[in-house]
């Protein structure tokens, strides 16, 4: 038996069992993924127990996608240019940390052909410097898209940018803006992410961008909140002829990729997109 998981605190929410079971069964492979929720302080002794019983890997989410990083025996380039791990894969006694939200974004592009050519010209302004913002900015520049975040707190902005550099290919454009600076560089890109949690339930009618401010119809919106399907941003940003994503299929392709790694199979993608829907 497969045993997998998620560890996370609270986790009695998480979507992920049903999507990653389904792919069990579809797969035909004995496996399991359950919800383990741990207490901060009761870290250390989870991570011991996962590896005594046999696990083969699990999830890792808020509040310990950074807190698990000591206890790990290695990082993968991603999970250490992110510093966040989503993922662990166990190896015997070995744990190694890995992060798939950056791939998974980068692969829902490029599924939804949100990730054009002229996107290396025309760059994505990604707003919000937390962690997912980082994830978000390490997948983009590591494809050679210009970027610029906008942080409400300049300085969270800087220090993600100068995290993330050693990292990043040569002679990419990446810049930080205060978020008083957004009307201004509304028009200058063209993919717009919102890495904030702003519009997420239960402030649905919520937007991280002013009512005023336009869109260009040659725009692409990419909203990392899914909850709800459709977001405010996307409805503002549809008026004006842009096209928009939610966030539910980077959810879906972080967790194939993270499938994979412990399977050693091609994730059935379909499968685990109905189960979380
Ligand atoms: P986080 O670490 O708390 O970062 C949130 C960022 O947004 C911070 O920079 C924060 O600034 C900023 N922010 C918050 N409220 C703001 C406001 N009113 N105006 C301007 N900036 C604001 O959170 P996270 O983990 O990055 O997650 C961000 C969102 O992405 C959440 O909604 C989460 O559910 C979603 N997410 C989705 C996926 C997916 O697979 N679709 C994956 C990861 C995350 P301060 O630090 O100043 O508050």
């Amino acid at each position: 038996m497969l045993l997998t998981g998620v560890l996370g605190w609270p986790i009695g929410h998480s979507r992920s069992p049903a999507m990653h079971n389904a792919a069990f069964a579809a797969a035909g492979i004995a496996g399991v993924y359950v919800p383990l929720a741990v207490k901060p302080s009761a870290l250390s002794p989870a991570l011991a127990g996962l590896v005594a019983l046999g696990f083969r890997g699990c999830n890792v989410t808020i509040p310990h996608k950074q807190a698990v990083i000591p206890y790990l025996h290695r990082l993968t380039d991603t999970a250490s240019a992110i510093g966040a791990v989503n993922t662990i894969i166990i190896d015997g006694e070995k744990m190694l940390g890995d992060n798939t939200d950056a791939a998974g974004f980068w692969a829902d592009l490029q599924a939804q052909e949100m990730a054009p050519p002229s996107l290396q010209q025309e760059g994505a302004l990604i707003l919000g410097a937390g962690g997912a913002a980082r994830a978000i900015a390490y997948a983009l520049a590591n494809h050679g898209i210009p970027i610029t975040i906008l942080a409400r707190r300049r300085q969270q902005g800087e220090a993600l940018l100068t995290a993330l550099h050693p990292y990043l290919p040569p002679g990419v454009s990446t810049a930080c803006a205060p978020w008083s600076a957004l009307a201004q560089m509304a028009a200058r890109h063209q993919l717009i992410v919102n890495c904030t949690p702003v519009g997420m339930v239960p402030h649905p009618s919520t937007s991280p961008w002013p009512q005023h401010l336009a869109f260009l119809p040659r725009q692409m919106v990419y909203d990392l909140v899914y909850n709800p399907e459709t977001t405010q941003l996307m409805r503002q940003a549809r008026a004006h002829g842009a096209r928009v994503s939610n966030g539910l299929d980077m959810l879906v392709h972080q967790g194939a990729l993270a499938w994979s790694l412990w399977t050693g199979q091609p994730a059935p993608v379909q499968v685990m997109r109905t189960a979380l829907r």
